[in-house]
């Protein structure tokens, strides 16, 4: 490639500064670039390439440009299509040509600077730019995403107007001054988008939801599966979406939760038959954390991924949802916020307030809360139906787990020591009703791992003093020895909780 690029720009006359790439160009060259029609009434300038700015959005999409070829051509003929900028000297298009320009050291290149101010429409056009380019599915996806994106906020943009609230009230443009022909059509963001890749709505839904698996698993650090979906995204969109979903990576919509009802727990959630999510996200940025991996893998589920998400009408859930036939223990207890902190110090009162009252208006059902921030349980007059808990899984949080529960007043009070990380000294056990103790479970960024059995011993034997009740979950198997098997007193293989 070097090699024949060197050829072509010997003969055009551009002088080569470093073997393959680096080129200047010469008088003559930037001359014959000047001589362009008008388009639309805008005349071509020329702009010095240094001078300007690549949009971030064709990266994100496009990825890195190869330009060798287009380097080659240009050294020979010139560039002989103006860029489209901004005013501010952003390229809207001719990304490729400013990159090979860059490299060949051309003073000039002829630009259009289009009238556009309003980012939607910027996006919009760096987007159609390319409609004709040859793309792999997941750059068209990437496309979609931002089309979408852009057919909303217009279709905003004609509610606005119809509502009277024009821009022109702020002075500026309006999009459907800069794009009349696009703020005139109607129909839905996800069709329109659809429509100008040539795929139908569904395709491209599918393809979105495709394309958030490699970005979460790319993000997770889990290459080796971004790479599987995007590789079967190469054979088709359906495809790639049959297999992901049947790998249990897209949930059925049957799976999907339902505001109406609980989610039945899978086994790893051994003390609760069912999880409630009124709230959703966290902040405490536990590295272990298995909620966040589900919630940013699963943005259909989860709009706002893990940010604290407010889930209104799930609040209903515990008076509709019946409580099943004969139920064990198990089958009617609610393990509240599985996805979330309801107690961290973002969430506002009245979100905590709304979740305690439906608790309280449902005393078939038996509740169980979680926190790592156990200070702000202490103020709240907890329901008999409430089971409270803290996280321990560091020496660090002993004290002020002691500190909150020596104050608070719930039917059972418990301690978790799951993940249990470090080993542990409490010198108040007996504020406590239970304590688990588990292992920690695989996530992308978090080994599977179990504490040392001694620290277990040390641990039961602290509980047994102190007339605290252990439960010991069965992913500490693991470490689990022999001698255990029938377990010493208060500790159980898969014991139930009971008061
Ligand atoms: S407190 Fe729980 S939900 Fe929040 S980050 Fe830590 S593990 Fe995740």
């Amino acid at each position: 490639m070097n090699e024949m690029l060197n050829a072509v720009i010997e003969q055009s006359g551009v002088q080569a500064v470093d073997l393959g790439v680096e080129v200047v160009a010469t008088e003559n060259d930037v001359a014959e670039t000047t001589a362009y029609p008008t388009l639309d009434g805008i005349a071509v300038v020329m702009r010095n390439p240094k001078e300007l700015s690549p949009h971030p959005l064709n990266e994100t999409i496009y990825g890195d440009l190869k330009v060798e070829d287009l380097m080659i051509d240009i050294a020979a003929h010139g560039v002989q299509t103006p860029l489209h900028i901004t005013a501010e000297n952003i390229i809207i298009s001719g990304h490729r040509r400013h990159r090979a320009a860059v490299a060949l050291q051309l003073p000039q290149v002829p630009v259009l600077v289009i009238p556009v101010t309003d980012d939607v429409d910027v996006k919009d056009a760096i987007v159609r730019a390319n409609v004709h380019r040859t793309k792999t599915d997941e750059q068209r996806a990437r496309e979609y995403r931002i089309l979408k994106e852009v057919e909303t906020e217009r279709a905003k943009g004609r509610q606005q107007l119809a509502a009277g609230e024009t821009n022109l009230k702020q002075g500026r443009k309006t999009l459907g001054e800069n794009f009349p022909e696009a703020c005139g059509r109607q129909g839905r963001a996800r069709d329109l988008a659809a429509e100008v890749l040539g795929w139908s709505g569904k395709t491209a839904e599918r393809a979105d939801e495709l394309l958030h698996l490699v970005d979460s698993y790319a993000g997770a650090g889990d290459a080796d599966v971004a790479a599987q979906v995007r590789s079967d995204m190469q054979k088709s969109i359906h495809h790639a979406y049959s297999r992901a979903k049947k790998k249990g990576m897209i949930p059925s919509t049957a799976k999907a939760e339902s505001d109406q009802h609980f989610n039945k727990t899978n086994d790893s959630i051994d003390w609760a038959g069912w999880s409630w999510n009124p709230v959703t996200g966290c902040k405490h940025d536990c590295e272990y954390c298995y909620a966040r991996t589900q919630a940013n893998l699963h943005r259909q589920i989860f709009p706002k991924g893990f940010e604290p998400d407010f889930r209104e009408e799930r609040l209903t859930a515990p008076r509709t949802m019946k409580v099943p036939k004969n139920a064990t223990q198990r089958q009617r207890t609610v393990f509240v916020c599985s996805m979330a902190d309801l107690f961290g110090d973002w969430v506002p009162q009245a979100w905590i307030d709304a979740v305690l009252t439906a608790v309280r208006e449902a005393p078939q059902w038996t509740f169980i809360f979680l926190t790592k921030n156990p200070a702000r349980l202490v103020d709240i007059e907890w329901p008999a139906n409430a089971w409270v808990g803290t996280t321990v899984d560091t020496q660090a949080r002993v004290v002020p787990a002691e500190e909150a529960f020596s104050k608070i007043s719930a039917t059972v009070k418990f301690i978790s020591c799951e993940p249990f990380l470090e080993e542990l000294t409490f010198s108040r056990l007996d504020v406590f009703n239970w304590i688990t103790i588990g292992g920690s479970t695989g996530q992308p960024n978090w080994p599977e791992q179990q504490p040392e059995w001694r620290s277990v011993v040390g641990l039961i034997e602290q509980a047994e003093k102190a007339g605290c009740k252990v439960f010991c979950k069965p992913n500490l198997k693991p470490v689990w020895p022999k001698e255990y098997v029938v377990a010493p007193d208060g500790v159980g293989e898969l014991s139930v909780l009971q008061v």
